[in-house]
């Protein structure tokens, strides 16, 4: 669980700082077929906690994807990292990110963070995706 316990940070004060989580992203983040997360995703920020409670996180997503070339199915990969930018308000109905119980849950930015920077094909090389730009 990617859990960040802002009465904690309070307590000790621990105000800023930098954070790193691995997740178990599920492959359901994934929209190309025939490929999948080669291990978990890391995810890594520095953490600023404001007065008021609310928490900016600003930061990136690091994941590798395997399988198949979306073009000539042989095998491929890709090493990517999104961009992970976020804000979390004390309150339930934020419509950004909110949280409640002075405990922050990172997943669903994570998982957005994820999604945005999920590319739309996988390619096995340069040339396949030449071929791909000629059609
Ligand atoms: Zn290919």
């Amino acid at each position: 669980m990617m859990i960040i316990d802002i009465r904690k940070l309070n307590a000790q004060k621990k105000y800023s700082g930098s954070m790193e989580f691995d997740y178990s992203a599920p492959e359901t983040l994934i929209e190309i077929p025939f490929v999948k997360f080669s291990a978990p995703v890391k995810v890594a920020f520095e953490y600023e906690l404001y007065e008021d409670d609310s928490l900016e996180i600003r930061g990136t997503v690091s994941y590798r994807l395997e399988g198949q070339c979306s073009r000539c199915l042989k095998d491929a990969f890709a090493e990517i990292v999104g961009e992970l930018d976020a804000y979390f308000e004390p309150r339930k109905d934020y419509e950004d990110y909110g949280y409640t119980n002075g405990v922050v849950d990172l997943t669903k930015a994570v998982e957005d963070a994820v999604m945005a920077s999920m590319p739309f094909t996988l390619s096995c090389g340069e040339d396949c995706k030449e071929l791909s730009y000629k059609q």
